[in-house]
């Protein structure tokens, strides 16, 4: 195509964005406003827009991404499978890579967790997790009809979905739908630099944990399950989670038998430093939801590992109706479970985990140079997850106001850099691919801190 049939073409396409898509969680007054980014193609850590400029993908095309776009194996995998089926139902028959992909699922899950039930988003993912919680609760012989209620914390986030909606803890999100939503019982959140408690780590010993506990025996034997983002509470703006933190929980649940779910949707494949997140404080959850991830951030995939213990109480006679009467109709795509099996022999042939214990470092060292800015009041990591909380004032803590857009225009200042990334209100966050390279990663955080500097430090 000439050069300018292709500005033409560009323009076209900005014009129909604007005329026909409603883009989630986006002021659609603002970005009216601004001239649409149209990604066309990828490769490796890096997005093309239609104009041809190149971007470095700071976010992993919201959290999914992990090899990279364009992964070779990846792309065979899926080609491969749409020369056989791309479609088949999962209610009452089977296809081929479902079943591969729910055994390579148990095989590198916490052990315990040994059947799989598929979804397609994180938000399916839990609001599976919840009704299976709850009917288990309700109908087998080791649960508890009374037990009714869920515990979750401050700051969650779960997804958009209703139940999971009633789980969350972000105002912003969640306030809005009150009406519509069950009460679930809500614990502190571990959030260190803004503590609810007024205490400080290590000094405080964990006193959230202490008002879990508390919680739990005030509302003895009325719990069906407690729902946790283990490690770090991701779209609250990577809270990052003390140590031991987890592991207090899981004890908690276990003196008080309540089923414990772990949403594994942001943190899971690779992000922390470890398969799952779990993994770290040797916890094994009961539930474990799944998604982002799963497909190496090719194709909407879900899933919900559960016990052996929780299983069999779905078992019965086909009039009980103890069945999950639960499915969506996507359930187990083949495609979708061929990319994921790909995805996970990526993990074992590639030893990614293993190799990103230095690229981890590395971001660390590079995140060091933030802190001397200004207006940056808090640099936060885990693995491969970043949050740098902006602040108006350093010493006090001080949020910027919203009509100031801090967020969103440091993003802006960034992507004029070739970098994209997301903000969580006044928290800019940093997600890449697991297989970024040293020297994107150095340029990941040259372009952050330039793009801060920019905004934060500008008269
Ligand atoms: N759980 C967690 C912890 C998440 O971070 C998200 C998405 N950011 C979800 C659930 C919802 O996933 P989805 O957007 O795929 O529905």
């Amino acid at each position: 195509m000439l050069n300018r049939e292709k500005t033409d073409a560009a323009r076209l396409l900005a014009a129909d964005d604007h005329r026909y898509i409603w883009h989630p969680f986006t002021q659609m007054q603002d970005y009216l406003q601004e001239e649409p980014l149209i990604i066309e193609s990828g490769d490796g850590c890096t997005l093309k827009d239609i104009r041809g400029n190149e971007y470095l993908d700071g976010v992993s095309s919201l959290w999914t991404n992990v090899h990279g776009h364009r992964k070779a194996a990846i792309d065979i995998a899926i080609k491969a499978q749409l020369e056989r089926i791309a479609h088949s139902t999962l209610l009452g028959l089977s296809n081929v890579p479902a079943i591969n992909c729910a055994k390579k699922l148990v095989e590198i899950a916490p052990e315990g967790l040994t059947k799989v039930f598929y979804s397609d988003s994180g938000s399916t993912a839990v609001e599976v997790a919840l009704k299976m919680a709850f009917q288990y609760q309700q109908q087998s012989r080791a649960g508890s009809p009374k037990r009714q209620q869920f515990i979750t914390f401050a700051n969650a986030y779960h997804g958009d979905t209703i139940g999971a909606v009633s789980l969350g803890g972000i105002d912003l999100f969640h306030a809005t739908y009150r009406p519509l939503l069950f009460t679930s019982l809500q614990a502190p959140s571990p959030y260190c630099y803004r503590c609810t408690l007024g205490k400080t780590y290590p000094g405080c010993e964990l006193a959230c944990l202490k008002h879990l506990a508390a919680m739990m025996e005030t509302h003895c034997g009325r719990v069906a399950a407690l729902v946790i983002e283990p490690l770090v509470q991701g779209a609250a703006g990577m809270i990052v989670h003390p140590p031991g933190f987890l592991k207090g929980v899981r004890k908690l649940c276990d003196e008080h038998k309540i089923i414990m779910i772990a949403d594994e949707v942001a943190v899971g494949f690779g992000r922390t430093g470890r398969m799952f997140a779990c993994e770290h404080e040797g916890v094994r959850p009961d539930i474990m939801a799944l998604a982002k991830g799963i497909t190496g951030g090719y194709l909407p995939l879900a899933a919900t590992l559960t016990t052996e213990d929780i299983y069999q109480g779905f078992m019965g006679h086909y009039e009980e109706f103890k069945t999950f009467f639960h499915g969506h109709t996507y359930t187990g795509n083949p495609l979708a479970c061929a990319a994921a099996i790909a995805n996970m022999e990526i993990f074992a042939t590639e030893d990614t985990v293993n190799k990103s214990a230095a690229k981890i470092a590395r971001l660390q060292e590079r995140l060091q140079a933030m802190l001397l800015l200004r207006h940056v009041g808090d640099v936060r990591q885990r693995g491969f997850m970043v949050g740098i909380e902006l602040v108006a004032d350093r010493e006090k803590k001080t949020d910027f106001p919203p009509t100031e857009k801090v967020g969103h225009r440091v993003i802006l200042a960034a992507r004029r850099r070739g970098l994209i990334i997301r903000p969580l209100g006044n928290v800019i966050v940093l997600m890449p691919p697991l297989s970024i390279s040293e020297i994107e990663i150095d340029r990941l955080c040259d372009i952050t801190c330039a793009a801060i500097e920019e905004v934060t430090e500008a008269g």
